[in-house]
């Protein structure tokens, strides 16, 4: 029987149930939060659907994540957990008139119907289970909505490789946040041909000795570089943030593959990104290169710092000139926008510096993407 119902939001459901993308990346910020659900299927069948969001403000945690938790004997999908064993709180005792439960699956819609309004707006969504236990005999269920780890998981479920079943081509199936390495149009990197040949602006590097610490994040061996070090191009200045390794290079020139590449990333003060990526040829041995390698971390993901600065200079080919085009980072979440100049000169490496790098990551470079109708200019 189809039941007119009515949906009463107690508190604000899309208010609670907001998940900013700051604290669901942050396991830190949690928060509980309680949903009610009452069905009631009386001559003026309604369901009250209550949500609590229990703000706690301990420690000065901003805590904005709702948790929701409604169980149903549905299926669940994948955020969704069924539990298939439910309990009933009847109101009758409450004084209420026998009365029909809104079928759980109409209630299940409604809930998720809120929650795909609040999942439009904000990702992840936060986990959705209905929660009916035994029988139905008063006619009220009630679902009591409890954090699941939900806002944790996209991000635990966001390993990414560069093989395998979390490799490139799964990365954006990954984790919400990573969709734009399968959606986006100007991704990174590219096999850099036909470009037009102009005059491009020099870079001017300000680069200067510098402190330095070196980290493997699993992904990469990563140099991070104390502020004071900047670039100038295009009337813009942008600051070097990190630097990292690829093997084999990421980009290609005219479908060549080199041995390695270097990516020095640079951020604006607006926070938009620049990287220079300098390939890598087997050569003489690279002293800068030397100094990074000397300064491994034992442990992954712990930083280690250099005893003496890193005079990154030495790192750039004599010859600047340069192929530049508007790419993507080359990594989850492939965020677009980033300007990318790329050394057509490479710097050569001995052989055993490139297999030091290969023992602890032997191939970490994402294939080449389309480049569509993006215009690459070829300094002369
Ligand atoms: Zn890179």
């Amino acid at each position: 029987m189809k039941l007119p119902l009515s949906l009463l939001l107690v508190a604000g459901l899309a208010g609670s149930l907001a998940v900013s993308p700051a604290s669901a990346s942050e396991p830190g910020h949690k928060a509980e939060g309680k949903v009610e659900a009452k069905a009631e299927a009386a001559s003026d069948s309604k369901v009250e659907i209550n949500i609590k969001p229990d703000l706690a403000k301990g420690k000065g945690e901003r805590k904005t994540v709702a948790k929701a938790e409604v169980k149903a004997d549905n299926k669940a999908e994948d955020k969704t957990e069924a539990k298939p064993e439910s309990k009933t709180e009847s109101r009758a005792e409450q004084g209420a008139e026998p009365r029909q439960p809104v079928s759980m699956g109409e209630l299940r819609d409604m809930i998720e119907h809120k929650i795909s309004e609040v999942r439009a707006n904000r990702a992840p969504a936060p986990v959705v289970r209905l929660q009916t236990k035994g029988g139905t005999k008063g006619g009220a269920s009630r679902q009591v909505a409890k954090s699941a780890e939900a806002m944790a998981k996209p991000h635990a479920g966001g390993h990414w490789e560069y093989e395998g079943p979390n490799g490139p081509a799964h990365w954006h199936e990954l984790n919400p946040e990573f969709k734009q390495c399968g959606l986006g149009q100007r991704q990174s990197p590219i096999d850099i041909r036909d470009g037009i040949p102009v005059e491009l602006d020099p870079i001017q590097f300000e680069y200067k000795l510098s402190a330095f610490r070196v980290i493997d994040n699993g992904h990469t061996v990563q140099v991070n570089v104390e502020p004071g070090n900047r670039i100038m191009v295009n009337g813009r200045r942008y600051e070097l943030v990190q630097f990292h390794f690829h093997r084999p290079s990421e980009e290609r020139l005219n479908g060549r593959q080199f041995d390695m590449v270097v990516h020095l990333v640079h951020k604006d003060l607006e926070g938009k990104l620049a990287v220079i990526a300098v390939l890598i040829e087997e050569g003489k041995s690279h002293p800068i290169v030397q100094q990074v390698w000397n300064n491994l971390p034992l442990e992954k993901n712990t930083e280690q710092a250099g005893l003496q600065g890193i005079d990154l200079q030495q790192l750039l080919p004599e010859d600047r000139r340069y192929v530049t085009y508007m790419g993507s980072l080359t990594t989850p979440p492939c965020t677009e926008g980033v300007l990318w100049m790329v050394m057509k000169k490479p710097v050569g490496v001995s052989a055993q510096q490139i297999s030091i790098f290969s023992r602890l990551h032997p191939m970490n470079a994402r294939p080449v993407q389309p480049i569509g109708d993006r215009l690459i200019k070829d300094g002369q």
